[in-house]
C-alpha cells in the first residue's frame, strides 16, 4: 500500500512535511559537506553498448588467430561498413602486460592475448598523445568468448580485471556471442549486427585464410628460391583483402593467386620430416612468442609443418553440438537447464547442424580449389572422437577435448606424419592433462610412434627448441630412410627422380598433390611418379590408363562398402534424427496426401472445364 503524504495545515496552506524534511536535510549536508552520491556504481565493462551510431568513429580491433586471418577478418568487416585495425601477433611485451595487469595463475594465453590488448593500447595511446578516457571511446576489442570449462570462460573477465588496472576502465571488449539482437540496453541500435552477412564474411576470411596457411606450409620447405612461397602469398592475400573489402569474389582472388604459386620452383627430392602440430587451440595457432615462432623455427629446421586449421575447429564445435543434442533428446521432458531441448524439434536441429558441417567443408574445398590447395581431407570427427574414447572421455571438454589424442592416434595408425609436436601452455589444465598423462601412454602402445610434448610458458626458449630438435632428429632419420627404401624399391636415383619432376612440369607442379602413400611429402610424389620414369611417353600414358583403371576399379569396389558404412553410422549416431523423422513424417504424411489430393483434384477439374481447342479458321 502506498503511504500518503502528510500534509499539515499552517496558515490557511497545506504545507508537505516530507519535503520540507528533505529540504532541510539536503541543505545541512550541503553546508557541511557531507552531500549523497546517490548514483549506483555498476560494472559497464560487463555490458559494453557498442551502438549502431557509433560506427563511422569506433574501430573494431581484431587479433588472436593466424596473421593472414586476421588480416583478412579486418578486410571482411571492413567490407560490411565496420571500421577495423588489427593488433600484431602477441610478443614478449604482450607477455610482460598480461603479467602485469593479469591475475595470477593464469594459462598462458590468457596472458598473451589480454596483454596484447593492454599493450596495444598503452602504445597508442603514447604515440597520439590520447588520454584514457579517449581511446576508451575510439575502440572497441572483437573477440571470442566461451564459458567454459577450463580458463577459457574466464576471458571477458580478465581482460576487464587488466583494462580496469592499467588505467582503460570502461574499455569495451566485445564478445561474438553478446550483442545478438538488434536493441541493446539503450534502446538504441546494436553497433554489431551479428546477422548472416556478418558471420558470411568472417567465414570467407577464415576459410580463404586456412587455404592460403596451407599452401605456405605446403610448399615453402620445398620451394628452391627461399622467399619465393611467402612473396606469392603475400599477393594472394592482398588481393583476397581487396576482394573482400570491395565485396567482390575471393573466389576469383584466389584464382590469381593460384597462378603466382605455379610459379614458384620447389625441389621434391628433399625428403623432408613432416610435423604434425596439435595441442591447445590458440598455442598451436600463433604465430608469434606464444609458441616460440614454433611453425617457422620446424621449417628452418628443414621440416614440414602439418597444421590444423581454424576450420577444423569449426567443426569440432559441430560435432560437440550434434554430440550433445543426441545426449540431451534422451532427456526430453526432464531435463529444464539453459540448454535443455525444451520446445526445440531435435530433428531440425540435428539437421541444421549437419547442413552446416556440410556447407564448411565443401566451402574449404571450393577455396582450396582455387587457390590449388588439392588433395586434403578434412578431419572425421566422428572418427577422431570414436579413436579417442577408449583413452580419453568424449564428453570431457576444454582444450582440445579429446581431439589431441585422436589426432595422435591417427596420425600413427594412418602413417601421416614422421613426427606429432603437442603444443601445451603452461597453466594449461586440459592440455597437460592430455600432453604429460594420457599421450605417455599411447606411446607406450605405438612405440613406433615419434611424439614430443612441449610446454609454452613464455621463457626458456632454448630449452623448448633444443628439445624439439632432439626429436626432429629422429624424425629426419626417419623420412630419410623411407625415401631411401622406396628408391631402393624402384631401382631409382634421387637424380632420375629430380629430372623427371624437371621435365614433366605436371607431376612437379607445387599444385599437384600425390596420393597418400607414405609419411613425408617427397616419399608420396616418389611413389607416385616412380611408374613413369624411364618410359617413352606411349608407355607413360600406357601406365597412367593403367592407373587410373586401377583407381576407378578400387572406387567403384569401395562404394558398397562406403555406403554401408555410413548408412550403420547414421543409424547408430543419429537414433533420435531417425526416430523424429519417423515421427513427423507420420503427422506430415495425411497433410501431404491430403495435399497432394486437392491438387490432384483441381488438376482434372481445370482439365475438364478445358474447351476443346477450336478448329483453325481457314484463310
Ligand atoms: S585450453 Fe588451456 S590454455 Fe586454452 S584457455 Fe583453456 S586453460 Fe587456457
Amino acid at each position: 500500500m502506498e503511504s500518503e503524504t502528510f500534509r499539515l495545515p499552517v496558515l490557511g496552506e497545506e504545507l508537505d512535511v516530507d519535503a520540507e524534511l528533505l529540504r532541510f536535510e539536503e541543505a545541512e549536508r550541503a553546508k557541511l559537506g557531507l552531500s549523497l552520491d546517490t548514483d549506483h556504481w555498476y560494472d559497464k565493462m560487463v555490458d559494453p553498448q557498442f551502438t549502431a551510431r557509433e560506427r563511422a568513429t569506433v574501430t573494431l580491433l581484431v587479433s588472436g588467430l593466424t596473421a593472414a586471418q586476421d588480416y583478412l577478418v579486418k578486410a571482411a568487416l571492413t567490407g560490411i561498413g565496420y571500421k577495423v585495425e588489427v593488433i600484431d601477433v602477441p610478443d614478449q611485451e604482450a607477455l610482460r602486460y598480461g603479467k602485469e595487469f593479469g591475475n595470477r595463475g593464469q594459462c598462458n594465453p590468457t596472458y598473451f592475448t589480454v596483454g596484447n590488448l593492454v599493450k596495444f593500447l598503452v602504445e597508442r595511446s603514447q604515440a597520439e598523445g590520447l588520454s584514457a578516457p579517449q581511446m576508451v571511446d575510439r575502440y572497441v576489442f572483437l573477440t571470442a568468448g566461451a564459458c567454459g570449462p577450463c580458463r577459457f570462460g574466464m576471458y571477458a573477465t580478465e581482460y576487464r580485471k587488466a583494462l580496469r588496472d592499467a588505467g582503460f576502465d570502461g574499455f569495451r571488449v566485445m564478445l561474438f556471442q553478446q550483442k545478438g539482437g538488434l536493441k541493446q540496453a539503450t534502446g538504441e541500435e546494436a553497433g554489431l549486427a551479428m546477422n548472416p552477412k556478418f558471420f558470411l564474411a568472417l567465414l570467407k576470411a577464415i576459410i580463404a585464410g586456412d587455404v592460403i596457411n596451407g599452401m605456405g606450409y605446403r610448399m615453402r620447405p620445398y620451394e628452391v628460391e627461399v622467399g619465393a612461397t611467402d612473396r606469392a602469398l603475400e599477393q594472394t592475400k592482398t588481393w583476397v583483402h581487396d576482394a573482400l573489402v570491395g565485396g567482390q569474389s575471393v573466389l576469383r582472388a584466389l584464382l590469381r593467386g593460384r597462378r603466382e604459386l605455379a610459379k614458384v620452383a620447389c625441389d621434391w627430392t628433399r625428403p623432408a620430416p613432416r610435423v604434425s602440430i596439435i595441442g591447445e587451440f590458440w598455442a598451436m595457432t600463433t604465430e608469434g612468442d606464444g609458441n616460440y615462432r614454433l611453425q617457422r623455427f620446424l621449417e628452418q629446421e628443414g621440416a614440414e609443418c602439418d597444421i590444423q586449421f581454424v576450420t577444423n575447429w569449426l567443426l569440432f564445435m559441430l560435432w560437440e553440438g550434434r554430440y550433445d543434442t543426441n545426449l540431451r533428446a534422451e532427456l526430453r521432458g526432464v531435463d529444464e537447464a539453459r540448454k535443455s531441448l525444451k520446445n526445440v524439434s531435435v530433428g531440425k536441429k540435428l539437421a541444421g547442424l549437419f547442413v552446416a558441417d556440410l556447407g564448411i567443408r565443401a566451402a574449404f574445398h571450393l577455396f582450396g580449389a582455387c587457390i590449388g590447395y588439392n588433395g586434403y581431407k578434412l578431419p572425421d570427427m566422428d572418427e577422431i572422437a570414436e579413436t579417442a574414447h577408449k583413452f580419453y572421455n568424449n564428453e570431457v571438454r576444454g582444450g582440445e577435448g579429446h581431439m589431441e589424442v585422436g589426432k595422435f592416434i591417427l596420425n600413427v595408425l594412418h602413417k601421416k606424419a614422421h613426427m606429432t609436436l603437442s603444443v601445451k601452455p603452461f597453466g594449461c589444465m586440459p592440455s597437460s592433462g592430455v600432453s604429460d598423462g594420457v599421450q605417455s601412454m599411447i606411446t607406450g602402445l605405438y612405440p613406433q610412434s615419434i611424439f614430443c610434448a612441449i610446454e609454452t610458458s613464455g621463457d626458456g626458449k632454448v630449452n623448448v627448441q633444443s628439445r624439439v630438435q632432439m626429436f626432429l632428429f629422429k624424425a629426419r632419420l626417419a623420412a630419410q630412410k623411407e625415401y631411401t627404401e622406396l628408391l631402393e624399391k624402384h631401382g631409382l636415383t634421387a637424380e632420375q627422380v629430380s629430372e623427371f619432376f624437371a621435365r614433366n612440369r605436371r607431376w612437379g607442379s607445387p599444385l599437384h598433390r600425390a596420393p597418400h602413400a607414405a609419411q613425408g611429402t617427397a616419399a608420396d610424389r616418389l611413389e607416385e611418379v616412380a611408374a613413369y620414369i624411364g618410359k617413352s611417353p606411349l608407355q607413360a600414358r600406357l601406365v597412367e590408363a593403367r592407373v587410373m583403371a586401377r583407381r576407378t576399379i578400387e572406387a567403384a569396389r569401395a562404394l558398397p562398402g562406403w555406403l554401408a558404412r555410413t548408412r550403420k553410422k547414421l543409424v547408430e549416431k543419429s537414433p533420435v534424427l531417425f526416430a523424429q523423422a519417423r515421427e513427423e513424417w507420420v503427422e506430415a504424411r495425411p497433410i501431404i496426401v491430403e495435399k497432394m489430393k486437392s491438387r490432384a483434384e483441381k488438376t482434372v477439374a481445370r482439365l475438364r472445364r478445358r474447351e476443346p481447342p477450336q478448329a483453325q479458321a481457314s484463310v
